[in-house]
């Protein structure tokens, strides 16, 4: 079994897809992310507030980072590739860029008893549930959930008439497999308890009495299979019992069908035995944050929503994490009810937040800004061997990972993608091939600054007398 490579409570700062690229795979029960929405807005905490500073922008431009993506993706994910190819405008093709690449990465660290909730809105959650129907596959594919998050329909009936108040968000719930459990059911009030298990049994245990379904009434029809005598008992109609007469014979032994003192069937309902009544896919009994749990940061979730999700989805001890943790309430409601959990958030807001949330008495949240080094990849071949030369050389069909030029193998050499500095390790997931000049561009920085570097600028390839090409830059970079 895969073991995290970090430690419980650990809140990292940094750009998400770097810091879950370093996360060893499958060692992850819980997901819940609630990214950015593609809303066109800048959201910003009011100034004066506990979290001033935080802010995001959820605009969207396609740019040639973004376009970057898109070739890796297209290599590697061809089905995702035209999804993304689909949508018509360029902002939304640039957030489901942007989406997919860390909805891989969050895949790939689940356990395969894991779980992925996701929180959007209208405005994205078509692109996104078929971009999570082709990462985690349509079967794995549980259930919608719209949640009421607020009362009024606001943005809505008086500002622009043109169309119903949009009052709900929708989370998508995702399993890794078919091994992923879930506990749906509500638990029952105390008043609630008394009102339905009326009954005290001989040991003080609650119950009540369900005899009306010990038999199968005659409108159900008649049942000759159902039709048999038990310990003298037996139903002159032929549409006979409701079990089995194993089961019958089981459910008496297990107590829950008692023959009375005068001679009478009696059927029981325990409390213990009963799950609850399952929550459904409307919640319309969680109110938006208010009072005393608002943290005035934009968008923030009601600590409530979150403890529904982890409770149903997850275990006392299993590991949750939220890859866009904001104010940090996944942490915090995870931490309430024993769960592991870890944050990541691009602003250093995110761990003020969990720090001042969370009462860390004895001080083990963790802050950290560095991106996780996988342990789980076993013993990997040195980074420049001639095996990941050959390997990636055919995998690239000679291309350069970064000006796309056409190279002879000894003129490409060997790059981390994610640079060693930055934690990036040897094993071939990491590395590409990338000609001389573009390594030398990169040097220990990303592809995306490479690529910004490479942009707009003409690159000629010529071949030489001797077959050999020859590259040459316009300009300066
Ligand atoms: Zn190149």
């Amino acid at each position: 079994m895969p073991k995290p490579n970090w430690k419980n409570r650990t809140l990292w700062t940094g750009d998400n897809l770097d810091i879950l690229r370093g996360m060893n795979s499958e060692c992850v029960d819980l997901i819940y992310l609630d990214p950015p929405f593609n809303s066109k807005a800048n959201y910003a905490a009011p100034i004066g507030s506990k979290a001033a500073g935080a802010a995001f922008k959820d605009t969207w431009t396609l740019n040639d980072v973004d376009i970057a993506w898109l070739d890796l993706i297209q290599s590697k994910h061809p089905q995702l590739n035209k999804i993304i190819e689909a949508s018509s405008r360029k902002s939304d093709k640039s957030y489901l860029i942007y989406m997919s690449v860390r909805l891989l990465e969050m895949h790939r660290i689940l356990k395969s008893t894991g779980s992925l909730y996701l929180h959007c809105d209208p405005t994205m959650s078509h692109g996104l549930k078929m971009i999570l129907d082709t990462i985690f596959k349509i079967n794995n594919y549980r259930t919608q959930i719209s949640w009421r998050r607020a009362t009024s329909s606001q943005k809505g009936s008086q500002h622009s008439p043109k169309r119903w108040g949009n009052n709900t968000d929708i989370i998508f719930f995702y399993a890794k497999s078919d091994k992923t459990k879930l506990d749906p059911f509500k638990p029952l009030t105390e008043e609630e308890t008394i009102e339905k298990f009326n009954k005290i049994d001989e040991n003080g245990r609650r119950y009540y009495d369900d005899s009306a379904h010990i038999w199968r009434t005659p409108k159900m029809g008649s049942r000759p299979n159902l039709c048999y005598e038990w310990r003298g008992f037996i139903n002159p109609h032929p549409s006979g019992w409701r079990l089995s007469k194993e089961r019958l014979e089981e459910e008496y032994q297990k107590g829950n069908v008692v023959i009375l003192p005068d001679g009478r069937l009696q059927r029981r309902k325990y409390e213990t035995d009963y799950p609850g009544v399952t929550y459904g896919n409307f919640w319309d009994d969680i109110n938006p944050v208010q009072g005393r749990e608002a943290e005035n940061y934009p968008t923030q979730k009601p600590l409530k929503l979150l403890e529904r999700i982890i409770r149903a989805s997850s275990n006392p001890g299993d590991i949750v994490l939220d890859p866009f943790c904001g104010c940090a309430t996944t942490c915090v409601a995870a931490d309430a009810i024993n769960r592991h959990w870890s944050g990541i958030d691009i602003t250093p807001k995110a761990l003020e937040f969990v720090r001042s949330r969370i009462n860390d008495l004895t001080r083990t949240i963790i802050g950290r800004t560095d991106i996780p080094i996988r342990t789980d990849l076993g013993k990997i071949p040195p980074a420049t061997s001639a095996a990941n030369r050959k390997k990636l050389y055919g995998e690239q069909g000679g291309y350069c990972k970064g000006c796309s030029g056409h190279f002879q193998p000894p003129q490409l050499t060997i790059d981390h993608i994610i640079p060693k500095s930055k934690g990036g390790s040897d094993h071939i997931q990491n590395l590409q091939l990338l000609c001389l000049h573009c390594n030398s561009v990169k040097g220990s920085r990303t592809m995306e600054y490479l690529l910004a570097k490479l942009q707009g600028k003409r690159i000629q390839y010529d071949l030489t007398p001797s077959h050999r090409i020859r590259v040459s830059y316009e300009g300066e970079f």
